[in-house]
């Protein structure tokens, strides 16, 4: 063998595969180095360090670094090394690849390696993610499965992306590709050779990183500077890209007995550091488990409470101001559970929404307030709130006309309350579904206004009968900025021919004083607290008596 040729770059050139190796997959690169003596790197292109999995760097020492990569081959290893003669070497370890070297020695004392990952199999397609040339998830299912027999202390990082959806749903799938390639380069360049990068799917990732000691602190570090790496731009055909990550970091110790409780960790973990707004990482904890564990009762007893018939209306009164005319009612759901007592719908209603069972318990509460709306003495309205992920069904039409169909309520004693979201997420769709909905006779009351995104110019797009100002301007100590808040919004809907009607209103003084600023409807614990059903004659009743008290008394 004569001396090796140059190129410019230092590598050498892609030559043709070794004879009497199997190269398995497409075509690929002829890993080959050049070394010293002692082994050392002087010249070797990346498919080299691909090939033994070391990162590159010059001065490597290549028998080092395998004799660490597979330590009961180390006589071999070093046998070859220091023979002055051509030979082979065929490296296996349970969890690495299958690695042939053909160590040629030169005239020099020096040697050129060509190296390859030889096939069990077709070990490297079967193992490779094809898009990023990382492992797959196969790759991690058969490592995790040798390392049940290990007593190595494996840490997984698990990595998501934050915004990717975003950009593959926008910029197309072409675009997703390529970033998730150079997301997969700078996942390489973080990490060490020895770690085992694997795409799960998606834009989801794991790396399995051997920890020196149970701190995790390698982990971490690995974790902080992936979570860098990946907030800085990426740029894709001209497009800058602005990503991030969120990751969990679980640790295969004594706590966690099995590789599911490995992936479970990992997963809660990245789970919690998402929920603490992303871009972060979390290591797992116990308290991330009760959390799950309760959670996952709550929606086990969620999804019988329908069934079960542990759902009630209770109703609260709406009075136009100044005089505190009775209009209607506010339908507010409960949950008395027969395991957990009651539970307010802030606590429950999020979680109906995330599992869906919203839109079971959403047509539960419409049948059930017109129902009961229409067994009234009066006829006064009812409104029922109406969650996005429920209006945004393609039955939610259905569902209302139904509801005053099975019941007979008219359609202009019903209200839904919606929230700003769907007009911002779903434009087209809630200006066609909330037109129908009006023309129907319904009113439309926009809840909870001045929390989200306030887009007052927004409003006038979409036909809305109602406002409801937020309790948090209402309740609260008024500032300048919120009394400058409520003024605006009163305006506005004056100007809009939408009535405003101001929630929680708890004292005579905001009473009077929203009055007086021109809101025209108002509901709170000043007029009354929610009512249970059967109670709501009564309040009608002594309502509708004190107001023609006061008005005699006038
Ligand atoms: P929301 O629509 O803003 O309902 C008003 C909430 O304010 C109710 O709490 C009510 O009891 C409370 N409230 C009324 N007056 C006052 C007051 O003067 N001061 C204070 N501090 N609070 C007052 P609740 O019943 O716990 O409901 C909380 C939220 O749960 C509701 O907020 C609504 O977003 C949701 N929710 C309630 N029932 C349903 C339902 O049937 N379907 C859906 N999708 N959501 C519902
Ligand atoms: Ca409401
Ligand atoms: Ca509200």
């Amino acid at each position: 063998m004569s001396a090796p040729p140059h190129s410019p770059d230092n590598q050498f050139p892609a030559t043709a595969p070794l004879p009497g190796a199997t190269v398995s997959g497409p075509p690929l690169e002829i890993a080959v180095a050049f070394v010293d003596q002692a082994a050392t790197i002087c010249h070797a292109n990346a498919a080299f360090y691909t090939a033994i999995q070391a990162s590159p760097e010059s001065k490597l020492s290549v028998a080092k670094h395998l004799v660490a990569d597979y330590p009961n081959q180390q006589k071999d290893i070093e046998a070859v090394f220091a023979a002055s003669t051509s030979a082979q070497l065929h490296l296996r370890e349970t969890d690495k690849r299958a690695l042939q070297l053909l160590v040629h020695a030169t005239e020099a004392g020096q040697r050129l390696i060509q190296a390859t990952n030889v096939a069990d199999g077709n070990q490297d397609t079967v193992y490779t993610d094809p898009l990023t040339g990382l492992g797959n998830r196969r790759l991690l299912d058969r490592i995790l499965k040798e390392s049940r027999q290990s007593s190595k202390l494996l840490a997984m990082i698990m990595m998501d992306l934050d915004r990717f959806k975003q950009i593959n749903d926008t910029l197309g799938h072409g675009i997703g590709d390529k970033l998730l390639q150079l997301v997969a380069k700078r996942m390489k360049r973080t990490t060490r050779a020895k770690d085992i990068t694997v795409r799960l799917g998606g834009d989801e990732f794991i790396i399995l990183h051997e920890a020196g000691d149970n701190t995790n602190q390698s982990a971490k570090d690995i974790a902080a500077r992936l979570v860098d790496v990946m907030a800085r731009p990426f740029l894709v055909d001209g497009h800058q890209l602005n990503i991030g990550a969120s990751i969990g970091i679980s640790t295969l110790n004594d706590n966690t007995h099995s590789v599911d409780d490995l992936m479970r960790h990992a997963d809660l973990a990245l789970y919690a550091a998402k929920n603490a707004g992303r871009g972060n990482y979390l290591v797992f904890t116990e308290s991330m488990e009760q959390k799950a564990i309760a959670r996952r009762d709550l929606e086990i007893h969620l999804r019988r409470a329908l069934r079960m018939k542990e759902f009630e209306l209770v109703y609260q009164p709406q009075v136009d101001m100044p005089a505190g005319e009775l209009t209607g009612f506010e339908a507010l759901i409960r949950w008395n559970s027969s395991f957990r007592g009651m539970v307010p719908p802030d606590d429950f209603i999020p979680v109906a929404e995330e599992t869906g069972e919203i839109i079971a318990i959403g047509s539960w509460v419409l049948e059930t307030a017109c129902r009961e709306a229409a067994s009234w003495n009066n006829h006064l309205a009812v409104a029922v709130n109406v969650s996005p992920v429920q209006f945004l069904t393609d039955t939610f039409v259905d569902t209302i006309s139904r509801a005053l169909l099975n019941s007979g309520l008219a359609p202009e004693r019903l209200e839904i309350e919606i929230t700003e979201s769907i007009l911002i997420s779903k434009p087209e769709k809630a200006h066609q579904q909330l037109t129908t909905i009006r023309d129907m006779g319904v009113g439309i009351a926009m809840d909870d206004f001045g929390t989200g995104y306030s887009s007052l110019s927004y409003l006038n797009n979409f036909p809305i009968s109602k406002i409801k100002i937020d309790r948090a301007f209402v309740s609260t100590e008024q500032t300048p900025k919120t009394k400058a808040l409520v003024d605006a919004i009163i305006t506005l809907g004056a100007s809009l021919g939408m009535k405003t009607l101001a929630e929680g209103v708890e004292t005579a003084e905001q009473f009077s004083q929203l009055s007086s600023s021109g809101c025209i409807a108002a509901q709170g614990y000043h007029i009354s607290r929610p009512l249970k059903a059967q109670d709501l004659d009564h309040f009608v009743n002594e309502h509708t008596a004190s107001q023609s008290a006061s008005r005699t008394s006038r």
